[in-house]
């Protein structure tokens, strides 16, 4: 069984869910009525081995990274975070000093993000670092974007670069779109039908948002990685499959044209919903590629 068949069974039990659910599993954050207001809430977690390389990250870039994946899915949403918790289970062997540090970095990030620490857990264990981060957001006066609704002709933009977010360390030091997703959100001209933030990498995440689509290979805005020797990939295959990207993904209607930058933010039109053939990749040689199968999973492996 992998990733995404758990997640069907897991899919599989929304129809029982109360009508105070708005938002049930399945997309970036889930969503219940809350009084009057809608309250959003997502949860992820960090393990090291994992998630990040416990001999090479330190405690700033993991306590920060623990918030800005979840700060990416509030993104996805176009929401506003509100407050976030954490518990860590800490091998047996951590340094006092460094899990010191880990706190700050885990704190002081969502203090930055206006997401203030409220509360946690502590554990000591056998294994590896694990810090498991929830955040709550709200929508503060946007309306959720949630992953469904994209239509046969709608355009596909992505937001930043993609692909090499290990060798480039992107993977630790990503900026969440929070600010960029509300903006495009809030304005009814440049609203995006649907959205979600890049984790898995393209070749997971847009078939999770879509049955069919065309990306243009030779339009991947690909992230500059240093030479790796015998890498023998072409480059849009790291656009697609390398994951950690924590970039939007967005699809707007056909009459959506999003300017090259927005807020110093690179936006790029990849490619365009379908309505038949699958999810494909076409190349400048005018192959197409099925883009299921190269994406991560994160069941197993080092990443
Ligand atoms: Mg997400």
């Amino acid at each position: 069984m992998n990733e995404n068949d758990l997640l069907q069974h897991v899919y599989a039990a929304n129809d029982g869910l109360p009508a105070g659910v708005l938002i049930p599993p399945g997309d970036d954050l889930g969503a219940i009525r809350f009084g009057d207001d809608t309250l959003l809430v997502g949860v992820d977690q960090l393990i090291g081995g994992v998630h990040f390389d416990p001999v090479t990250a330190g405690p700033e870039q993991i306590g920060r990274k623990a918030v800005t994946r979840n700060l990416s899915d509030v993104a996805a949403m176009a929401a506003l975070p509100v407050a976030a918790v954490a518990a860590v289970a800490l091998p047996r062997e951590a340094d006092p000093a460094w899990t010191r540090r880990l706190f700050d970095a885990t704190r002081l990030t969502a203090a930055d993000y206006g997401c203030p620490l409220v509360g946690g857990d502590i554990a000591v264990a056998d294994g590896p670092l694990a810090l498991t981060v929830t955040v709550w957001a709200r929508p503060a006066g946007v309306a959720p974007v949630t992953r469904g609704g994209g239509q046969p002709g709608d355009r596909i933009y992505v937001s930043g670069t993609l692909g090499n977010s290990l060798p480039t360390g992107h993977h630790l030091d990503f900026e969440p779109r929070v600010g960029l997703a509300r903006t495009l959100a809030a304005d009814p001209q440049r609203r995006p039908r649907a959205m979600m933030d890049l984790s898995d990498g393209l070749a997971q995440d847009l078939p999770r948002m879509v049955s069919h689509a065309e990306i243009t290979a030779a339009a991947l805005p690909v992230r500059r990685a240093p030479a790796v020797k015998d890498d023998r990939l072409p480059p849009w295959r790291h656009a697609v499959g390398d994951g950690e990207d924590y970039e939007l993904l967005l699809i707007v209607p056909p009459d959506v044209d999003y300017p090259a930058h927005i807020d110093g933010v690179p936006l790029t039109r990849i490619g365009r919903v379908t309505d038949i053939g699958g999810v494909v990749v076409c190349t400048p040689e005018g192959t197409r590629h099925h883009l299921n199968g190269f994406g991560w999973e994160h069941r197993g492996g080092e990443r």
